[in-house]
């Protein structure tokens, strides 16, 4: 499953990397790094990611084919 974080929107509140770490991380100049092919046994934890992000700036699936520039 395909996934983008718009970044100009990511405000580094880490939601998502304690809910997928192996998806997301964060390093220590707060620059959100992810892992653009989701393995199947993630989808679901980038599902709730995606849900619990404050700005909404996690599109999987659909929406990140129509998010990509
Ligand atoms: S939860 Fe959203 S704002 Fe927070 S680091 Fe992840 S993408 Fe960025």
């Amino acid at each position: 499953m395909r996934l983008v974080v718009d970044l100009t929107r990511c405000q580094g509140y880490a939601q998502c990397v304690f809910l997928a770490p192996e998806v997301f991380e964060l390093h220590e100049d707060e620059a959100l790094l992810y892992n653009p092919a989701v393995p199947d046994d993630q989808l679901e934890r980038v599902r709730q990611a995606a849900a619990a992000c404050p700005v909404q700036a996690i599109l999987v699936g659909q929406e990140a084919s129509v998010g990509a520039r």
